[in-house]
């Protein structure tokens, strides 16, 4: 297997969707215990009486309620679901709904509160949340907890009926109907973030100022007449650090930051991400100055489709996203900061004036910014002096902010547990190789014949790399197996490459195929072994050809078939063959090279592989003496 970081990502992603499987078990098995508590509950309570509050001075008629709800004269409803009562707030002769907690207001509420008895809970439920949805500004959290109670006074005969609504309930709940986003309030956190926790990024931080000092003074510019942004759209790999800057920005500007994540709208209950979408912008101006973080916009926010199905869903909640970004005003109190790392999925109408009309684009650190951030990250960990962040630094070309985080976070867990009195050199460079390639598995049983297959294979990537005038020197081979991977060779990049040359992307792809190609020529056979490195070279291969229009036959043409796969039909019938006949060729010539080099080195192959089953680890110098 070849190291890479391609793999370390698939890595996380299906660990993602594990959590993600885990939650929605749990929360499958929470809805079970509660369908049978319920049940039980119901049985045992229809023998308890129901007390009334008989509170008839502040009584008012169904009918009346519906009246004056249509007016707008209601603020607020409580009520549990399945009830047969609801208490409502009118709002005061200014159209305001009092605050409760102000104790100045208790008198006023009193009378300004009524009792009603409903006829159908239900559907008084149902009919609040289309007024909700029309507009009308009712705040309204139906309860679910004293559905007990409704039940026990004595209404056996719709007790089906009762457990549906009382699971609805129970659903609305664990959807968070009530869960308007995640706060962070900066001026009571005692970790505030600032700009000083965000490393490099300078040019992205000093656009950011500017958003800063609309929140803090958004009248200065108002007053101006200026138009300040109303959304900021942050694109970039995963641990970039996009929650970071936006962090940064509230505790810079002292303002509080809202959170959720674009996933957690189009979670499981359909119908609930627009209104969640509505919440989070209510809480939002309720709290302004504020920011407002979505992450992952992508999972709401991408190109609405024909009105068909589940998209339909997806479409109602960004349609409710862009109303939402439409109706704030451009003061500057509220702003939006999305970040993605698929712009491209990204639905048109978002990036439109007055919408996510800033995009800013967060690439992965480069060797001064790694540095940068391993100090940030070492500031309050004991790191020997011996350790260089420089040299790590230059070690990591290719790792995340968070990637790097995580590396001395781990480092300072392998100290702990060797008894180091400091993080060591040593400590760091198997945090590394713990992040990228998983953990060193020194106990799993190998049998001799793969252990021979895994010697070869890494052999071959490495000796074949040894030849290639492009490719980074190796590091370490190792077949000892670790996270997925039988073995691994890897490579010392200390280069952070702008441009990638054709030569270089041709060379990269005979060192990916070396594994397989050593495979066939020592063992003359192959095996599984490879296919990750097939999947990385049929990706580089394809890129070269579709993406930065490296083929002779195809020609100098750039095409995003992910994002559009018609686009290749445009282009004439002729065109798809040609590219499949591009790849194919790309990927046997390469194929062809790493077995010709591996014949020729033949020898050197041996003695790699013969070291490897003997030491089952090589490192640089031990690699290039084999050289020399
Ligand atoms: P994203 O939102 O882009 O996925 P995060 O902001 O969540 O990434 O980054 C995750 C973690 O990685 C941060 O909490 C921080 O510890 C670290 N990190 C990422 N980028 C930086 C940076 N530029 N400076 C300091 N730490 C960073
Ligand atoms: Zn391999």
């Amino acid at each position: 297997m070849q190291n890479n970081k391609n793999e370390q990502e698939n890595i996380e992603k299906s660990n993602e969707q594990n959590v993600n499987k885990n939650k929605n078990k749990n929360n499958k098995k929470l809805l079970w215990i509660i369908i049978i508590l319920i049940v039980a509950l119901a049985g045992a309570l229809t023998y308890f009486i129901y007390t009334k509050n008989n509170d008839e001075k502040n009584k008012i008629e169904y009918t009346e309620l519906i009246r004056d709800m249509d007016q707008g004269k209601i603020g607020k409803v409580e009520m549990t679901i399945g009830g047969s009562s609801a208490v409502v707030t009118y709002r005061d002769e200014n159209g305001e709904l009092l605050d409760e907690e102000n104790p100045e207001n208790k008198e006023k509420l009193k009378e300004l509160t009524k009792k009603v008895i409903i006829p159908n809970s239900q559907a008084f439920v149902e009919l609040i949340q289309k007024k909700v949805e029309e507009g009308n500004n009712i705040n309204f959290n139906p309860k679910e907890q004293n559905v007990l109670l409704s039940i026990g006074s004595g209404i056996i005969t719709f007790l089906p009926t009762l457990i549906m609504i009382a699971l609805v309930a129970v659903l609305f709940q664990m959807q968070g109907l009530g869960d308007k986003g995640k706060v962070y309030d900066p001026s009571v956190s005692v970790d505030k973030i600032t700009f000083n926790d965000v490393a490099g990024l300078k040019e992205e931080k000093a656009e950011m100022i500017e958003i800063v000092d609309f929140l803090k003074e958004p009248k200065k510019y108002s007053k101006m007449g200026a138009k300040v942004p109303k959304g900021v759209l942050l694109c970039g790999k995963p641990g970039t650090g996009k929650t970071l800057i936006a962090k940064a920005i509230a505790g810079e500007a002292n303002v509080p930051f809202i959170s959720m994540s674009g996933s957690e709208f189009i979670e499981m209950f359909a119908g609930l991400g627009a209104s969640r979408v509505r919440k989070l912008f209510e809480k939002a101006q309720k709290i302004s100055p504020c920011i407002v973080f979505i992450d992952e916009i992508d999972a709401i926010g991408s190109r609405r489709t024909s009105n068909s199905g589940a998209d339909t869903e997806n479409n109602q909640t960004l349609n409710q996203l862009l109303v939402e970004m439409d109706g704030f005003e451009t003061d500057g109190s509220v702003i939006v900061i999305a970040a993605t790392n698929r712009p491209e999925m990204l639905d048109e109408a978002l990036l439109r004036p007055g919408r996510f009309d800033r995009t800013i684009t967060i690439g992965l650190p480069d060797i001064t910014d790694r540095e940068e951030i391993l100090k940030i990250h070492g500031k309050n960990k004991k790191i020997a002096e011996s350790v260089n962040l420089k040299s790590i630094a230059e070690d990591t070309a290719g790792f995340s902010g968070a990637e790097l985080a995580n590396i001395l976070n781990e480092a300072a867990i392998l100290a702990a547990s060797k008894g180091h009195k400091e993080i060591e050199n040593g400590d760091i460079e198997e945090a590394v190789k713990k992040v990228t390639v998983g953990l060193e598995k020194k106990d799993k049983v190998i049998s001799e014949k793969d252990k021979k297959l895994t010697a070869y294979h890494e052999a071959g990537h490495a000796v074949v790399s040894r030849y290639l005038e492009t490719q980074d020197n190796v590091k370490e081979v190792s077949i000892i197996p670790r996270g997925f991977a039988g073995g691994y060779t890897m490579y010392k990049t200390n280069e952070d490459k702008f441009y990638i040359s054709k030569t270089e992307m041709e060379e990269k792809l005979i060192a990916l195929l070396g594994g397989r190609a050593a495979e066939k020529i020592a063992l003359n056979d192959i095996s599984t072994g490879a296919s990750n490195d097939l999947e990385v070279a049929m990706k580089v291969a394809r890129d070269m050809v579709t993406v930065y229009g490296m083929s002779e036959n195809v020609g100098p043409m750039s095409m995003n078939l992910d994002k559009d796969p018609y686009q290749i039909q445009l282009l004439g019938n002729n065109l798809e063959d040609e590219i499949g006949k591009e790849v194919r060729s790309i990927l046997e010539k390469a194929y062809e090279n790493a077995q010709e080099l591996l014949r020729l080195h033949r020898d050197k192959l041996d003695q790699v592989a013969e070291r490897l089953l003997q030491n089952e680890k090589i490192n640089e110098q031990e690699f290039n003496e084999i050289f020399e």
